[in-house]
């Protein structure tokens, strides 16, 4: 075993003090830290570097278990130098208190064994190897290579096109003992996350600067998905999109299940290939899973059954993995339009437009339509507002009426107005004749649209509302426990909140 804490920070900065401050950022959350020296700019660097890990130990610091790391640029790292001074600084390193080092193999193969014992003997070893374009024919070859040199633990890190291909990299961590697995690459992202669980001795997750592709930031790795709490019998979920990289789902879901003590996690899937994900349900033991853009129509051909609702409506954003691993779909955006809108108004009887006529809207205007509102469809393809509007017995709306006509509320189910570009708004002020108006983008909270129906004395409702309702219910179905709503809705508005500051910077 490495260190007490499995979750190994990585700390990699240009200068010693951002180096040191990275250092003491990592200690709040794990012990085990691995310090790549070959990111620091020069050996002058790397000599203050060490003065400082050396002279300035805290408490904390001195129960921590450090791992030296110079990688050598044609093994993925940065450092420029020789074999020999890669060498002279891992053993500098050691002496400044490093217990362990990492030696690529590349570096390795060109050093006689007794050199290495001279040199770094003081140190324990981590015999690495990093297929950075593909992975190698023979895995377990390559395991065996590593282990010649006995090091105290072998690793190895391999860019994985497929989960597929990650799930080779995670069972060789299940054959053997005293090894670290790093699936890499951003599809092979959930896989990193559960390596730990599979029996990786460490996972590796940055403080600050990512070192590889498709790493998960230290904070995410501990707090988020608590990779060192997983479990062959935690429940696994997640939700599977491309792109994945901003969706606020896992922040929702895993906050719900933090909230409830449950023993599950929530993973975001980059999926481009939908018949990969689907063979990695069994062996990753998924239990159920979001859908979002590209997939919610095409997932309906794979699902075994689905709830009636989300078959009109044509797609599906919620699969709930049963036994014998048959997979059954709902459509939860729809409760989400309805939780959103009817603690504000009644919806019987009422006169709703819906602007937009994609997935979104079809949802909406399904979930009206049931709840006995009329509804009108307003698109910028006649044709598809047509459609739509016949489907849910409604009207379909020209936009030149809008200035004239009123309406108990409009949605927004169009993009325009979403972060970046969020000075546009789908609508003008004077075609805002209503009580209400519910935007459905989330990203930022209050769009340009919502602003505008402020300032007229319309009462708002965001995206948030729905995003927040749509991912209870999914919770709710997956669980069959009642959502902490307060808790998730918290938790996404803290998110975006920090998103909308960090954009200001
Ligand atoms: P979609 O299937 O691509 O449909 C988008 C609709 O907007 C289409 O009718 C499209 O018309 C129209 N549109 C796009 N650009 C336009 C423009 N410049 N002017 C006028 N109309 C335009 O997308 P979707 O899945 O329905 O999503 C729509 C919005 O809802 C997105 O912003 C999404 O983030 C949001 N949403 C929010 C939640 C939530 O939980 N809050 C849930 C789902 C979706 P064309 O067909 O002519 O391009």
């Amino acid at each position: 075993m490495i260190g007490r804490d499995k979750i190994c920070a990585i700390v990699a900065a240009a200068d010693a003090r951002s180096m040191w401050r990275q250092v003491r950022r990592a200690l709040v959350i794990t012990r085990t830290i691995e310090l790549r020296l070959d990111w620091l700019s020069d050996d002058a660097e790397v000599t203050k570097f060490l003065a400082l890990l050396r002279s300035g130990r805290s408490a904390n610091a001195r129960r921590a278990t450090f791992i030296a790391t110079c990688r050598r640029r044609h093994a993925g790292g940065k450092f420029a130098g020789t074999i020999a001074r890669q060498l002279v600084h891992l053993a500098e390193a050691i002496s400044a208190g490093c217990a362990w080092y990492d030696l690529e193999i590349e570096s390795s193969a060109r050093c006689p064994p007794e050199l290495l014992d001279v040199l770094l003997g003081e140190g324990r070893q981590i015999a690495s190897a990093h297929f950075f374009q593909r992975a190698p024919g023979n895995l377990r070859r390559v395991a065996a290579d590593l282990a010649r040199v006995q090091p105290a633990i072998i690793k190895i890190a391999v860019q994985c096109d497929s989960l597929a291909e990650s799930m080779d990299v995670l069972r060789l961590a299940g054959r053997r003992k005293n090894v670290i697995v790093i699936p890499m690459g951003e599809v092979a992202q959930p896989a990193r996350v559960l390596a730990l669980r599979e029996g990786s001795a460490l996972a590796y997750a940055p403080v600050e600067n990512a070192t590889a592709r498709g790493q998960v930031s230290l904070d995410a790795m501990k707090h988020l998905f608590r990779a060192d709490a997983l479990r062959r019998k935690t429940r696994v979920y997640g939700v599977i999109g491309d792109p994945i990289g901003h969706s606020l789902s896992p922040v929702l879901q895993n906050t719900g299940f933090h909230a409830r003590k449950m023993d599950a996690v929530f993973l975001p899937f980059l999926v481009r290939d939908l018949r990969d994900f689907l063979g990695a349900i069994k062996p990753l033991g998924i239990a159920g899973f979001s859908v979002t853009i590209p997939h919610k129509q095409a997932i309906l051909r794979h699902l075994d059954d689905c709830d009636p609702m989300a078959a009109a409506i044509g797609a599906v954003n919620t699969v709930v993995v049963r036994g014998g691993g048959k997979l059954y779909g709902y459509n939860t955006d729809y409760v989400g339009v309805l939780r959103a809108l009817e603690r504000r108004i009644p919806l019987r009887g009422s006169r709703v437009l819906i602007f937009g006529a994609g997935g979104a809207a079809r949802a909406v205007a399904f979930a009206l339509a049931e709840s006995g509102a009329s509804v009108c469809i307003c698109a910028r393809r006649t044709a598809q507002a047509k459609a739509l509007a016949r489907a849910v017995e409604g009207e379909a709306v020209e936009r030149r009426r809008l200035r004239r006509e009123f309406f108990d509320a409009i949605i927004n189910a169009t993009p325009v107005g979403m972060y970046p570009r969020a000075a546009n708004s789908p609508l003008t002020a004077a075609e805002l004749n209503c009580r209400l108006v519910f935007d459905l983008i989330y990203r930022p909270r209050v769009t340009k649209l919502l602003q505008l129906a402020a300032r007229r004395g319309i009462e708002t409702v965001s995206g948030v509302e729905m995003f927040v309702a749509q991912g209870t219910a999914q919770w709710e179905i997956w669980t069959g426990e009642r959502a902490p709503e307060a808790a998730m809705r918290r938790a996404v508005l803290r998110a975006l909140r920090n998103e909308e500051k960090m954009a200001a910077r």
